[in-house]
């Protein structure tokens, strides 16, 4: 699935393409509204525009204008105004969701899948790549192993899955009610221990046990150094 990201602050639009690309989109970021309502309608074009509100060159309600006059492609405009006057402006003039700045990747990956189911386009969302890197850490989700600087370190199937929920949003921290769902949906007879149990293991395997922060009350993130 290819998302078009109309952006021009280079650090969201920085933040927004490398989290849907974990997630599995292919992302295409333009800065200028004029080449945003370009590419949106090319003939080859996304499957799904962002669109900024604020950009330097045109604004982004006439990008969105100039998009449906000629395109039934579902845009989503991302905005730091939360206005409810804009809400209503945006989605009048043909944009199918509305998200606020600042956003999490999770919350707008949901998004967008809700807007691809309903507006029927075609949605393979939500599968996060094959390969995976995070800095000093790889990825494999074809063949379930992971490298920690290059070594191989293996993990029990558990494991990998635990860490490659935490690895779909790095930084982001998941509630151990989330990964028990997540990771072991089909058991009954799991406890938020359980969580905690494999968290430490994974974080002894791994030999970096900083690189999955325990948020005290609420669950666990992972978060690598940059490579
Ligand atoms: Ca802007």
């Amino acid at each position: 699935m290819r998302v078009l990201l109309i952006e021009d602050d280079a650090a969201v639009a920085a933040g927004v393409t490398e989290g849907l690309r974990n997630a599995g989109f292919q992302v295409l970021h333009v800065a200028s509204g004029t080449e945003g309502a370009q590419k949106a309608t090319e003939a080859d074009g996304p499957d799904l525009v962002l669109l900024d509100l604020g950009l330097p060159d045109v604004d982004g309600y006439d990008v969105c204008r100039s998009i449906r006059a000629v395109s039934q492609v579902p845009i989503i405009v991302i905005s730091a105004r939360d206005d409810e006057i804009d809400r209503v402006v945006g989605l009048e003039l043909g944009a199918d969701d509305y998200v606020t700045k600042p956003f999490g990747i999770r919350e707008l990956v949901a998004r967008i899948r809700a807007v691809t189911r309903r507006t029927g386009a075609e949605a393979p969302v939500g599968k996060s790549p094959d390969v995976q890197h995070l800095g000093p850490l790889t990825l494999d989700r074809r063949s379930q192993r992971i490298h920690v600087h290059g070594a191989e370190v293996a993990l029990t199937a558990t494991e990998f899955e635990l860490l490659s929920v935490l690895a779909e949003d790095p930084g982001a921290v998941y509630r151990r009610t989330e990964l028990l769902e997540r990771v072991w949906s089909t058991s009954l007879y799991v406890t938020p221990k359980t969580v905690d149990a494999h968290i430490a293991a994974v974080r002894r395997k791994i030999g970096h046990p900083d690189w999955i922060e325990a948020v005290r009350g609420v669950g666990f993130r992972l978060e690598t150094p940059h490579a």
